[in-house]
């Protein structure tokens, strides 16, 4: 499918126009950044192992009733999306303590937390994604009260949604981050559900053995990442058996 012009280029993906008015392509790159890219590099394959995942798990969230930007998938490294106006916000969701909040609030990595929690960054690179509350996000008109409602309910079901899969293919969905963004239908706007859910995204830790299948790996210099991913495509039945991914993916090019 013929691009159009390149509307936005982040960290991890391109944003492309797209074929119809209100559609985009999407498109995933091998670079991987963390620390608010202090730490660059470029992983072969992991784009086209976050764009089949993400698929994946669109698709999924798509079928059971909660909305999301996804259409389709084109090629190995693209898909079709809905043009959302992302509402600049990073919505994060914990069912163990991890990463951030272990620091902030001196919990052990790994130790359940009382209830899923839900919490908000405001999305801005220069100072690095700030935790903030609601007070800030409706005072500043990042997000109305009613959005709020309706990206904590939407965010608790994808939860709800993402721990039954994982656990069913033997992993732990420890945390995860999202995006949502306006969809304008006519007079209508929905909010709906963003960006993409990967293993850059998300925590995910084997459950038998607490190996961690997921951009820790990279962040802490753990190694083996794409192999990680590829290991999560392979359990969700994305790439086959005893392949090693690479074969099935064919990773070049595209
Ligand atoms: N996360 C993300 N993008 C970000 C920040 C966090 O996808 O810019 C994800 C991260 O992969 C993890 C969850 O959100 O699954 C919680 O991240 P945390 O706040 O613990 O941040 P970190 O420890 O990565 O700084």
């Amino acid at each position: 499918m013929a691009k159009g012009r390149k509307i936005y280029e982040g960290k991890a993906k391109i944003l492309y126009e797209g074929p119809e008015p209100g559609t985009l392509i999407q498109y995933f790159k091998d670079d991987a950044t963390a620390f608010n890219n202090e730490k660059r590099a470029v992983l072969d394959g992991k784009g086209v192992l976050n764009n089949r995942i993400s698929e994946f798990v669109m698709t999924q969230l798509n079928s059971i009733g909660l909305p999301t930007h996804f259409l389709k998938r084109l090629n190995m490294r693209e898909q079709l999306i809905k043009e959302v106006e992302i509402i600049p916000l990073e919505v994060i969701c914990r069912n163990v303590a991890a990463g951030s909040i272990s620091k902030r609030l001196g919990l052990e990595e790994g130790a359940p937390l009382p209830r899923s929690i839900i919490e908000f960054c405001y999305k801005k690179d220069e100072l690095g994604d700030p935790l903030v509350s609601e007070e800030h996000i409706t005072a500043f008109n990042w997000a109305s009260n009613q959005e709020i409602d309706d990206i904590i309910a939407m965010t608790l079901r994808v939860n709800d949604f993402l721990t039954g899969l994982f656990a069913a293919v033997g992993i732990k969905l420890v945390d995860f981050k999202v995006e949502y963004g306006r969809l304008y239908e006519g007079e209508m706007v929905r909010t709906v559900l963003a960006d993409e859910i990967s293993p850059d995204s998300c925590r995910l830790w084997d459950m038998s053995t607490g190996e961690k299948l997921d951009k820790d790996r990279f962040r802490r210099d753990l190694g083996g990442v794409t192999e990680a991913y590829s290991e999560v495509a392979r359990r969700l039945g994305i790439i086959k058996e005893d392949k090693g991914g690479a074969e099935i993916l064919s990773f070049g090019g595209e």
